[in-house]
């Protein structure tokens, strides 16, 4: 017996698993996936089976009874999953990201592509008195991911495009993959109860799904609010706003380990490299950083 509906993508893209009998499947590849964390390839299985239907039925009912604006365009949003930005304004953004290039090595920094010569550096001199080790994002803070993530800060729902682009991300980026363990950017106490979630959480968990790292919230603390990216601040005075920002309180917990930071927006990189700072004075190893979106560098001369 073989294994069930080889016609299944993930089976066609897995020959040797599909020519496994069921037997030996569910002792010991299943366990395996399941381990390995891989067990999304049963998921996607019975999505593409069982739950498409489902939730095409459920997209049209919405449509009808409550239709939703794209956050972006104003089209109506036709698949629930793209969260509130429709699936045109999603394309274009992919569209508009493909334009960009890697300039920074260090700190994965894009630049138009159709901008003027662009020259592939080690560092740039953003991240050149960062302290933080690799620091990439997965896109442009422009469009739909600009909307997606400003939506992120009103309710902790992540859309499949987003989650998408944190997996594939992490995928590409292999710089990445010597972190052992995942910490969100901490919001302040009084934040985090107005809101009732921190999103950077949201979206730690969400790639700890892909990656398989466990995600540890409680040995990083903010202290109290900062405002890093208030207008007529300069590199310095957003680095003393953040002074004692962050605290470690359980330094055991990442004592030696090479840890990736998460968080939703990357502007200045100052919320980032401050908590990094915190982290490597109470002993980790090193501190990589992974956000899922960039806003661009208004002082584009200086990286060209
Ligand atoms: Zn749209
Ligand atoms: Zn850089």
């Amino acid at each position: 017996m073989l294994l069930p509906d080889a016609g299944c993508s993930d089976y066609g893209e897995r020959p040797s698993q599909r020519a496994q009998p069921a037997l030996t499947y569910l002792l010991t590849v299943l366990p395996t996936s399941i381990f390995l964390g891989e067990v999304s390839v049963i998921q996607r299985s019975i999505q593409q089976t069982v739950w498409r239907p489902v939730e095409a039925v459920r997209d049209a009912v919405l449509l009808l009874l409550a239709p939703q604006p794209c956050r972006q365009c104003g089209a109506l949003v036709e698949c629930l999953n793209d969260g509130v930005v429709c699936r045109t304004c999603w394309e274009t953004w992919r569209a508009e990201h493909a334009t960009y290039l890697q300039v920074c090595d260090r700190c994965g920094y894009r630049a138009a592509a159709h901008g003027p010569a662009v020259v592939r550096r080690d560092r740039c001199e953003q991240c050149a008195r960062w302290s933080l080790t690799w620091v990439r994002s997965g896109g442009v803070y422009t469009g739909a991911l600009r909307a997606a993530v400003l939506a992120l800060k009103r309710s902790p729902a992540v859309p499949v495009p987003l989650w998408t682009l944190l997996q594939e991300t992490w995928q590409v980026q292999t710089v990445l993959h010597a972190s052992d363990l995942i910490v969100p950017i901490p919001l302040a106490p009084l934040r985090q109860r107005l809101r009732g979630y921190n999103q950077a959480e949201i979206l730690a968990k969400a790639l700890a799904r892909t990656t398989c790292l466990p995600v540890v919230t409680e040995a990083l603390v903010r202290c109290r609010e900062t405002h890093p990216h208030r207008a007529g601040l300069d590199a310095q005075a957003r680095r003393a706003a953040l002074h004692g920002a962050f605290q470690v309180l359980r330094p055991r917990l990442i004592a030696g380990r090479h840890i990736l930071l998460v968080d939703d927006v990357l502007t200045s990189g100052a919320t980032l490299d401050t908590a990094a700072r915190s982290l490597l004075a109470a002993g980790a190893a090193a501190v990589s950083a992974l956000t899922v979106a960039r806003a661009a560098v208004r002082r584009r001369a200086s990286f060209e």
